[in-house]
């Protein structure tokens, strides 16, 4: 019965990829070195607005990588938000420091920036802020904050690549910006992640750590006990070519928004969860909150549409809940609201407008019959 065969997400190599890879596989430069990890930093910087971009082996280490290159570590305290995807805590968690979760706004599955003052000690050292499923978060309050009481910002984009707050781009606003170019990303290297800062100090420190914490200048010296987290040239080379296409894969990401949007707008289970006005922002995956009366079928949703061959993907359950990590105990009631009434759609750049409007006839159809 099932014809369709709609994937969560799929990649979209529509450019150079192949050509590039070929080209570095034929430069010799298979590993570390190479052409093309100095041009996908190139114009990965110049993309993100910011003075300097160093490539990571993925957006996990690349958010170790800020940390430590910040100085935090044993004794220190992170702020995480309890919704978000279990990297960004286990990122904290390696590299020694504690976890502290907060809760998201009413309003927005993302971070709220009035929550967070409560949960700064002496022993806070930093703040990630999470751009989650394609909005960015109220990234300039939370930076007042830092300033005020001192401490580092860390912007986690994985899934923000190309978003904008007050016209800046995510990534530039805090002290680093981290993302991730797995497969499922805005674009993606297979696995792969970047930095990015405006602060050449920190460009160093990030450059030396992913290097075995090695001395640029003095080859086996070691300044600290750093980690292989460097991507390959084979990556970058996909990176480049993904990067060439940005614009046009970015807008393609948010014309299936709109598809999507128009079908579900007037619909009594859709619960319209708009971006902050100050924000543009990047269709990841479409973001379907159900309505209070509606948050319940979820699950039932989720496999109606699987028998229709219709991928989708939970929200994230929030990380408070898990004892994989001992965060003080609190309240999360707008985390653990939206954990429960969202789900995402299938987006990427090969998916049709046609599509979309099946997949969003089969939603309805499954709402109608309940
Ligand atoms: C994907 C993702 C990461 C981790 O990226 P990887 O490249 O898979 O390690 C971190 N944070 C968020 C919010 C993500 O979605």
């Amino acid at each position: 019965m099932s014809e369709l065969n709609i994937p969560i997400s799929k990649h979209s190599m529509i450019g150079n990829e192949k050509k590039y890879v070929n080209e570095a596989l034929a430069s010799g430069w298979i590993s570390s070195s190479g052409k093309f990890i100095k041009r996908f930093e190139e114009d990965f910087a110049k993309f993100s607005n910011a003075p300097f971009a160093v490539s990571m082996s993925n957006g996990t280490t690349a958010i170790v990588t800020a940390l430590k290159a910040l100085g935090v570590g044993r004794g220190d305290e992170v702020i995480v938000p309890t919704l978000t995807f279990g990297a960004t805590a286990n990122a904290v968690a390696t590299a020694g420091a504690a976890v502290v979760f907060a809760d998201c706004a009413t309003t927005s599955w993302n971070i709220d920036p009035e929550g967070i003052e409560k949960l700064i000690t002496s022993k806070t050292k930093a703040i990630i802020a999470v751009h989650l499923y394609g909005h960015a978060c109220n990234v300039m309050r939370i930076k007042e904050l830092c300033d005020k009481y001192g401490l580092y910002l860390i912007e986690d984009c994985a899934e923000a690549l190309g978003v904008e707050y007050r016209g800046s781009k995510v990534g530039a606003i805090g002290d680093i910006g981290t993302f991730s170019f797995f497969g499922n990303k805005n674009i993606s290297t297979g696995e792969g992640g970047m930095c990015v800062t405006s602060s050449s100090d920190t460009d160093e420190k990030l450059r030396i750590l992913r290097d075995h914490g090695m001395d640029p200048k003095k080859r086996y010296w070691h300044l600290e006990a750093g980690y292989n987290h460097r991507m390959t040239n084979l990556q970058a080379a996909i990176g480049t070519a993904q990067l060439e296409n940005i614009e046009k894969l970015l807008k393609r990401r948010n014309e299936i928004h709109e598809c999507y949007y128009n079908e579900l707008v007037n619909e009594n289970f859709f619960l319209d969860v708009a971006p902050p006005k100050s924000c543009s922002f990047v269709n990841w995956l479409f973001p379907l909150c159900l309505s209070d009366s509606c948050a319940d079928s979820k699950k039932l949703l989720m496999d109606y549409l699987k028998g229709k061959g219709i991928d989708t993907r939970n929200f994230f359950f929030p990380l408070h809940q898990m004892s994989a990590y001992s965060s003080p105990p609190g309240d999360f009631p707008n985390a653990t609201a939206f954990s429960k009434r969202g789900l995402n759609l299938p987006t990427y750049y090969h998916l049709s407008d046609q599509s979309v409007r099946i997949i969003c006839k089969h939603v309805r159809e499954f709402f109608s019959s309940q």
